[in-house]
């Protein structure tokens, strides 16, 4: 039986900031986001189980993501923790759905932190191998499994 992949794609909005930055970015702004997941395995072939002939049930993947990133993640402000300004704003209520990472919130490790997040509550049969984030239509990251084994 052959390897399948398996994508599953998310939009949202989410706002940043990176601290000591050179350029734009520097300023609070937001990107609509697109998150594509993509795992690996075969196709279940017990057809006894409700899930026989899927990989995993796209439902299975969308409630993932859904309940670990982008319920937490749609319509946040993300920061670096260590921004020395962050004590100033942390009262304004417009910044009450601000989330504290200790890193620079760039595509690239807001990325790699979703995949942290994620690979976890994947079910053992599928490998997490494609994720890809995108900031703006022009821009993009991707991680990939095999650039990483
Ligand atoms: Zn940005």
């Amino acid at each position: 039986m052959s390897y399948i992949r398996i994508s599953k794609e998310f939009h949202f909005e989410m706002a940043h900031v990176l601290d000591e930055y050179d350029g734009l970015c520097a300023y609070v702004h937001g990107h609509s986001y697109t998150l594509i997941v993509t795992v690996k395995g075969k196709p279940n072939t017990d057809k006894n189980s409700p899930k026989y002939g899927m990989v995993i049930d796209f439902n299975t993947l969308k409630s993932i993501i859904q309940k670990e990133i982008i319920e937490l993640f749609d319509h946040s402000l993300i920061v670096n923790k260590n921004a020395e300004w962050l004590d100033k704003v942390e009262n304004i209520k417009s910044f009450s759905r601000i989330i504290k990472l200790p890193f620079q919130p760039t595509s690239e490790n807001l990325l790699l932190h979703f995949i942290d997040i994620i690979t976890p509550h994947l079910p053992p049969e599928v490998t997490l191998v494609q994720v890809h984030l995108r900031e703006t239509n022009s821009s993009y990251v991707e991680w990939l499994y095999e650039d990483n084994k």
